[in-house]
Formats: structure tokens, C-alpha cells, sequence
């Protein structure tokens, strides 16, 4: 049996993306910026994605840039909106949980004299919100914080962030990372007072290396990547146009009975979380004493005591079983490195935690399989580690 729990790091293209995609390699291959029949019928691809897009987030057709994934989107959105606005002052603040494509551009800007706050998390890796108030200032030009987090599935509570940032600096650019949101939440960001937003195709089964960035109309952003300028003067270089079209798709197929798909991930992630309860000696992170509904549907962050986890990986990949290690993704800044640690999850564990992440495909019997194999391995496994 193979059964694919790593969903958090990728998800399989669903067919009607892989479909979509072969038609722009195999008959619809023109470059979008050419004039004759070969482009415009390439240039159709990219123009439907902008509506279906704009259309989900109901946003304007000119706010979705596309991007080469959410690497790209979070680089553009951080550094583009730091050069913009560094007139009004250089600070920027964000959270100790980030996806390194954040944390990575900000150490970038701090060498360029910026100054960033790396907001603390409760111990279910939620920004506290009283901190973030306090930390808002003048010149405090953008605040990045994202809406799931990869490593345990917290999410945050970007409504009310959103006020308290817009109520103690209104001039203050809002960037939300919803790489692992989107598609899990209907996410609106004009309603949400979201100015900048980080979307990847292949979390939601679309293709890998591509993506948008939602810039609100009135928002100012530079450019990092220079060239023909073909979207808006923010992004040069020929559009990813089997990406796009893939990306498009993808956006399409995840909001077709979309309460069913969320109300399945719950159903599972519930599930799993009773029947890893009967095994003892583990710990699933970031839901103490909050309902299973105020986390992600698709992440679950397991600790098991006394256990490695890459030996626990490998152990289960022997049984067709695919998961991440806790801190997939993770920082490797020696004061930010991870989320486990940001939460307090006690050092010990910091190594012994493995993400399981489900998709909507995923079934209960997956699940089933899962547990049982991971009761035979865990005991044995435990047998090895010397106190
Ligand atoms: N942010 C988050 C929260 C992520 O989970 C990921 C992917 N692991 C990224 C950013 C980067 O996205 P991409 O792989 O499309 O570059």
C-alpha cells in the first residue's frame, strides 16, 4: 500500500490541471506577447487564469501577479514593498514561525538597513496579539505574518491582526504568506484588509514552480526581477504559461464542493488525532486546549518520545507510508529555528516529531494503515534509544 501523508510539502496535480497543462505544451505553445494567432491563443490561457483568480479572491484582474511559486511571490512581496515604501521608515515586523522564503528576504533587508521584530507565538504558534500592538510604530512600513503555518498546521488570526495593524499605523503594508492557507480557507483579502498575498499552485494540486501574488491596486512594490515587463512593470519574463494554466485549473477543481473537501480533511485530521491517541508515549502539538476547528485541516505534528524521527521516517517510507520530519522547512538561523521551538515544545522533542499532512484524497483506511504500522514500529524503535 502507498499512502502519501506529506501534502504540506506538495500535493499531486489533479488530472483536469495535468490535462490543462498538456494542451499549452503540446498545441498552445506560442509566447503570450506575440501579435499572430500562436500567442494570442497562448495569451487566452493567461488571461482566463487572471479572471478565475481574481474571481476567488474577489480581487481585480490587475492585482494577481503571477510568480515562479511561493518563494518568489513572499521575495517579491517583502523586498518589493521594503524599496517602495523606505521613505516612511524602516521597520518591519513579522513572526519567529515563518517559511524561510520570508525570513531569508528579511535577513537580506536587515544588512540593508532595515529593521525587523520577530514576533513570539503562544504555545499553539499564534502571534500574541498584544505583542504584535506593541510593536507597531511610525515607521513601521510592513508587517508579514502568515496565515497556516507549514510545520504544525497553526493558524492565525489574520482578521484581527489585520485591524490592530491597520488601527495603529493605517499606512502600514499587511503581507500574508497563505502558501499553506489558500485553498484550506476562502481567503478574501480586500475584505480581510490584506495589501500583499503569497499563493502556491503545487500546495493545492497544481504544478510546482509557479504561483501569484496578490498587490492591492494602491499599493506600492518594486520590482525584483527585471525585463520586458509583461505584468503591471512588477514581473518580467515570459509567463509560465503551462504553469499558469495548471494554477488556474487548480484554483477551479479545489472550490468545486469545496465545504465537502473541508469537512473531509477535518473528518480525517480528527480521526487521526483519536486513534495516534491510543498508541501513548506521543504528543500532538499546537492543540492544547483549542478546538481541532481553529487549526488547518491538513496538518498534524506528532511527537513521539524517545524516538528519532528520520529513523521513524525512513522506517515507515519501508511501508509505503511518505511524511515530512516536524521541522520541515524550518529556519536555520540559530534564534529562529523553527516553529517547534518558538511554541516551547521542550527540546527533547524537538527531534522526535514527524508532520503527517493529508489531501483530499486522503481516506480514513490510509489512516488506519498508518497507525497500525506506526504501533509496530514505534516500541521497536524505542528499544534502540540509549538514556
Ligand atoms: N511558505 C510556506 C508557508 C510554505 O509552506 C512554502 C512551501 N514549503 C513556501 C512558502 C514556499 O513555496 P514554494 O515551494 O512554492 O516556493
Amino acid at each position: 500500500m502507498e499512502v502519501y501523508l506529506d501534502n504540506a510539502a506538495t500535493t499531486k496535480p489533479f488530472e483536469a490541471v495535468r490535462k490543462r497543462m498538456w494542451e499549452t505544451l503540446e498545441e498552445n505553445y506560442g509566447n503570450p506577447s506575440s501579435m499572430h494567432k500562436k500567442g494570442v491563443e497562448a495569451e487566452k490561457y493567461v488571461r482566463e487564469a487572471r479572471e478565475t483568480i481574481a474571481a476567488a479572491l474577489k480581487a481585480e484582474q490587475k492585482e494577481i501577479i503571477f510568480t515562479s511559486g511561493g518563494t518568489e511571490s513572499n521575495n517579491m512581496a517583502l523586498i518589493g514593498a521594503a524599496y517602495a515604501n523606505q521613505r516612511a521608515g524602516k521597520h518591519i515586523i513579522t513572526t519567529k514561525i515563518e517559511h524561510p522564503s520570508v525570513h531569508n528576504p528579511l535577513f537580506f533587508l536587515e544588512e540593508q538597513g532595515f529593521q525587523v521584530t520577530y514576533l513570539n507565538v503562544d504555545k499553539n504558534g499564534r502571534v500574541i496579539l498584544e505583542e504584535l500592538a506593541e510593536s507597531i510604530r511610525k515607521e513601521t512600513i510592513l508587517v508579514s505574518v502568515m496565515y497556516v503555518n507549514n510545520e504544525v498546521g497553526a493558524c492565525e488570526k489574520i482578521d484581527e491582526i489585520s485591524k490592530i495593524i491597520k488601527e495603529k499605523n493605517e499606512n502600514t503594508v499587511f503581507h500574508v504568506d497563505a502558501i499553506q492557507g489558500f485553498g484550506k480557507y476562502k481567503i478574501y483579502p480586500k475584505r480581510l484588509g490584506i495589501d500583499l498575498l503569497s499563493v502556491s499552485a503545487h500546495k493545492i494540486h497544481g504544478p510546482k514552480g509557479a504561483g501569484f501574488l496578490y498587490v492591492q491596486n494602491k499599493v506600492k512594490i518594486k520590482p525584483i526581477l527585471f525585463g520586458g515587463e509583461q505584468q503591471r512593470g512588477l514581473r518580467s519574463g515570459t509567463e509560465n504559461v503551462p504553469g499558469i494554466a495548471g494554477l488556474s485549473k487548480a484554483v477551479e477543481e479545489i472550490y468545486k464542493n469545496y465545504d465537502e473537501k473541508r469537512t473531509h480533511l477535518y473528518k480525517l485530521k480528527k480521526y487521526f488525532i483519536d486513534r495516534i491517541g491510543e498508541m501513548g508515549g506521543v504528543m500532538v502539538n499546537g492543540i492544547e486546549n483549542i478546538p481541532i476547528e481553529e487549526t488547518a485541516p491538513h496538518i498534524v505534528s506528532v511527537s513521539f518520545e524517545d524516538v528519532r524521527s528520520e529513523v521513524l521516517l525512513h522506517a515507515l517510507e519501508e511501508k509505503g507510508i511518505y511524511v515530512s520530519s516536524g521541522s520541515a522547512c524550518a529556519s536555520n538561523h540559530p534564534q529562529l529555528s523553527g516553529t517547534l521551538k518558538a511554541m516551547g515544545i521542550p527540546k527533547k522533542y524537538l527531534d522526535s516529531t514527524l508532520r503527517f499532512s493529508f489531501s483530499v484524497s486522503t481516506t480514513i483506511e490510509e489512516i488506519d494503515y498508518t497507525i497500525e504500522e506506526l504501533k509496530k514500529i514505534v516500541p521497536v524503535l524505542k528499544r534502540f534509544t540509549r538514556h
